[in-house]
């Protein structure tokens, strides 16, 4: 949960089993320096820096109020972890397309899987849907997405992960803060150190949850005392997600969206997340559900085009960003949001998606920019990030040679462009 690489996703649950991938040494992407290449084990230079590092570390943990017994137990046999650390570098190799993502997400083994699992523990999701008025389909698909109903959990020792992390420095602040966390976890003795297992990036238990995160939102679902994410029973993890998105305000009853149809005349500028109205609004303008009648008025809401003109559209409402908080990427949310309808007995998403478009390159991005820059469209920093204004001078240039102003990144519209 709570990844913090926000735009990546599919890490975790959807193709890569974490248990696959703790005895299938990552590839070394060729930007890695060449020294790590063969980090099959660390260099005993290596080796003495991070015992350095770890002792230092410690000195700040006990000024936190740590514990001598649990650092003791806590950094026992731990090492630099060379396979953490060539995951951390390679962890961009697993973007993909939205569609390609969905079909996975929401893949015909992934609804039966979250079917039988909503069956099997039928008395914790109504437990947590009572407690927490979150809707059980939406817990289940979280816990699909990130674990695959519990099945890739992520066996790597949490403290080694985040002291390999906090130690190769590349975000070490950021890691630093989970591993103090996870001493406190240790400390508050919800688990132990050698039950502490999770992702490369420490990311733990049957829903994900960092450090920091289970600090703050983990509860004890079952009442037997200890927070336990980590075990078989999923019913603490499954307690503490429904926790979390209460927490972040779920609003009972409201979907996270609904797949629409837009009118031929449909103003693409129109589709912004700060443009929000009431659905009436929307069918006034002919934006209507794929029955081809009004969306039902679960509150305001805005349209987004995750592939631009040529994808699907969907009418989002407030619970879309609950779900953000556990990961910001549109195809993230989505998928958690389309996998709880299929596993509730909805449709398929009815739209086709651009499945022959190919995705352009960050150096694309820029060349595009600097091309919408000298044409006059755009008057801002050539960053080769597609932010707001990039996307109007899209919308401007589009609109100027009479096609569908999307403001979509495309290849074709390099090609239209240059
Ligand atoms: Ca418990």
């Amino acid at each position: 949960m709570l990844r913090f690489f926000g735009g990546l996703i599919g890490c975790l649950g959807l193709g890569l089993s974490m248990a696959a991938a703790q005895t299938v040494r990552a590839p070394v992407s060729p930007m890695v320096p060449s020294e790590v290449a063969h980090l099959d084990t660390a260099s005993s230079s290596t080796n003495a820096a991070f015992s350095r590092w770890v002792d230092a570390f410690k000195a700040r943990a006990t000024r936190e109020g740590i514990s001598q017994t649990v650092l003791d137990r806590a950094f026992r046999g731990v090492s630099v972890n060379t396979d953490v650390i060539a995951k951390d570098r390679n962890q961009s190799e697993f973007t993909k397309q939205i569609w390609d993502y969905l079909d996975s997400a929401a893949s015909p083994t992934r609804v039966s899987n979250g079917q039988a699992a909503l069956r099997k523990h039928k008395r914790i999701f109504d437990g947590i849907e009572r407690v927490y008025g979150v809707d059980r389909h939406i817990v289940a698909a979280v816990w699909g997405l990130e674990s695959a109903y519990g099945a890739t959990r992520g066996d790597i020792p949490v403290i080694e992960a985040l002291a390999t992390l906090a130690f190769d420095g590349r975000r070490g602040r950021f890691f630093e803060g989970q591993l103090m966390a996870a001493l406190q976890i240790l400390q508050s003795g919800d688990t132990t150190a050698r039950k502490m297992k999770g992702s490369w990036a420490g990311a733990m238990g049957h829903t994900q949850f960092i450090p920091t995160s289970f600090l703050a939102f983990a509860v004890d679902g079952d009442g037997d005392g200890k927070r336990d994410i980590w075990s078989d029973d999923p019913t603490d993890a499954l307690a503490s997600t429904a926790a979390y998105l209460a927490r972040h305000g779920w609003n009972k009853g409201q979907p996270w969206g609904v797949e629409v149809r837009l009118p031929s005349s449909f103003d693409f500028s129109q589709a912004r997340r700060d443009n929000m109205k009431p659905p009436a609004d929307w069918a006034r303008l002919g934006v209507v559900g794929i029955d081809g009648k009004p969306v039902a008025n679960y509150g305001r809401a805005s349209i987004l085009l995750p592939a631009g003109a040529q994808g699907a559209a969907f009418m989002i409402f407030d619970n879309f960003a609950v779900i953000e908080r556990y990961n910001k990427a549109d195809a993230y949310v989505i998928g958690v949001g389309h996998l709880a309808d299929r596993l509730r007995g909805g449709p398929e998403i009815q739209a086709s998606w651009p499945r022959g478009y190919e995705p352009i390159s960050f150096s694309e991005k820029k060349k595009m920019q600097r091309i919408l820059k000298r044409k006059g469209f755009l008057d801002d920093k050539v960053d080769g990030i597609i932010g707001p204004n990039t996307i109007n001078a899209i919308r401007d240039f589009q609109r100027s040679i009479g096609v569908t102003p999307d403001g979509y990144p495309s290849k074709t519209l390099l090609e239209q462009l240059s």
